[in-house]
């Protein structure tokens, strides 16, 4: 679905002239090394391109604009081999528009204590040079992460690999497209924000499309097609007895189908990476997408209801950060609690478009009344999600800002069987305590729509959130309400200042 092989990250070793042609030798070819063994090692899902060694400010200017002009490159790795006095810097990182990852590491593990001389040290440097590079960074303002130890650490490598994929995640939001059918849901407040600041900050687009325009491509939809999308439902899914070939429903499952397949025609034609939709803007359409939505989902598609396009566009780009893992992203709601003292829990679901991607198990595909919109019953996907440590992210609108929050959580399987309700559902326990998390996360105005993950961790999410250059609040294993409540009192200043 999403190969993260094709994008690229850049390995610049930076140094200077100072040391003579003999040194730079060795710097290029131990910077090949480290850059050979990132782009071999399993941990790492992206391409580790190596660019040679930096010497003068116009060469650290060209490399930064070549990347900033190169489609496949993601973002750079930085390492000061040597010193590299970083007044030369300045005027490459002054337009570098990709993430950067500083790599604070040095090519020998130990130190050889028995043949170490003066070459050796001049060699090998990268203790003091990444410090004089750090400070300009710094100094600058600029947003990069910083990873530090030996580069065949599995630590160092799993860092990598995490900011990696965040920064495949903020490549394809840039020029991506969502699609809106409909407005947000009547008067909901968080599912409102500022699609051009939006724009602005994460790059991608929000555009409203008429729902006879997607009924219309429904509509169009060939009965062979149909056919053929419900032989595959069969194949995949435990279908209940009504929605069978001969059951009293299952014209339902052809209709759903025939959305299904409407709405991927619609997304692949205008090039779409997500969409949103409402219950309350359905003219047309038979039933509310269900099956559809949340098989989109497990294609890749970023998907959120009530004109939730945060949401969708945040699941969109989870998707890819956690492509080629184990375990799913999902459009997520928390839906009731359970206050059983010592045993508290969330329930989390929603009225229908819960991924696959999260399913522990085969599927049923079940139809059951919904109860609100009006429409037809809808056909969903009904399915319990594995025990395990997972988070639930959020993108918010403060007015003046965007805020990504971010709680740690960890699933727990099912109690007891939920014979009655017919939707997809995950339990799960918030850090750190139910109590502190959920005060945190309404004290920091947290949607009640989440991308919920079971690949990525809050790291990935801080991560991306310092490539937009929005907010970044954590309720997690060390969380304590007084610190939190300052946290976003000093936020709330920092990005007053910090425009
Ligand atoms: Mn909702």
């Amino acid at each position: 679905m999403i190969n993260l092989k094709e994008s690229e990250v850049w390995f610049i070793t930076g140094s200077q002239h100072l040391y003579g042609e003999e040194t730079l030798k060795q710097v290029a070819e131990h910077s090949q090394t480290i850059a050979a063994s990132l782009n071999a090692s399993p941990q790492i899902p992206v391409s580790i391109v190596f660019k040679p060694t930096v010497k003068t400010a116009e060469e650290i200017y060209s490399v930064c604009m070549e990347a900033n002009n190169a489609k496949k490159c993601i973002g750079i790795i930085t390492w000061m081999h040597t010193f590299s006095p970083a007044k030369m810097w300045i005027g490459g990182l002054k337009i570098l528009q990709k993430p950067m990852l500083h790599l604070h590491t040095q090519f020998n593990r130990d130190i050889p204590w028995s043949s170490i001389d003066m070459d050796f040290m001049n060699l090998n440097q990268s203790a003091h040079g990444d410090r004089e590079f750090g400070f300009m960074v710094s100094r600058m303002r600029m947003n990069r992460k910083v990873v530090a130890g030996h580069w065949q650490d599995a630590q160092v490598l799993e860092q990598i690999n995490g900011w990696a994929r965040s920064a495949a995640g903020w490549a394809d939001w840039q020029h991506a497209k969502f699609a809106r059918f409909g407005d947000n849901m009547r008067n909901v407040a968080v599912t409102e924000g500022d699609k051009v600041e939006a724009e602005m900050k994460f790059g991608y687009s929000v555009n409203t499309y008429g729902i006879g325009d997607l009924v219309k491509v429904i509509n169009e939809t060939s009965d062979a097609a149909v056919d053929n999308l419900v032989t595959e439902y069969a194949d995949t899914y435990t279908l209940t007895t009504s929605l069978l070939k001969g059951g009293a429903q299952h014209q339902s499952l052809r209709d759903a189908a025939k959305i299904e397949i409407g709405l991927e025609t619609f997304l692949k034609d205008g090039n779409f990476k997500g969409y949103t939709d409402t219950f309350e803007d359905l003219h047309g359409m038979k039933q509310l997408p269900g099956i559809a939505s949340q098989r989109l989902m497990n294609k890749g598609y970023g998907f959120a209801g009530e004109g939730d396009w945060k949401t969708a566009a945040l699941v969109r780009a989870m998707k890819v950060m956690g492509s080629g893992l184990k375990g799913g992203n999902s459009f997520m709601e928390d839906y009731t609690y359970h206050f059983e003292p010592e045993n508290e829990m969330v329930l989390g679901s929603h009225m229908l478009e819960i991924c696959e991607s999260i399913a522990h198990g085969k599927p049923n595909c079940e139809i059951n009344p919904l109860g609100i919109g009006g429409k037809a019953d809808p056909v969903r996907l009904v399915f319990n999600s594995a025990a395990g440590p997972a988070i639930n992210a959020s993108i918010i609108d403060m007015g003046n800002r965007f805020r990504m929050l971010v709680n740690e959580v960890v699933a727990v399987a099912p109690m007891q069987t939920l014979p009655k309700l017919p939707v997809a559902r995950v339990l799960w326990k918030p850090y750190p305590d139910m109590k502190t998390g959920c005060a945190a996360w309404i004290l920091a105005g947290g949607a009640h729509h989440t991308c919920y993950s079971q690949n990525l961790t809050a790291e990935n999410l801080q991560d991306f959130a310092e490539m937009a250059g929005i907010e970044f609040s954590l309720i997690g294993k060390k969380t304590d309400l007084y610190q939190f409540k300052n946290e976003l009192r000093w936020n709330e200043v920092y990005f007053q200042l910090n425009k």
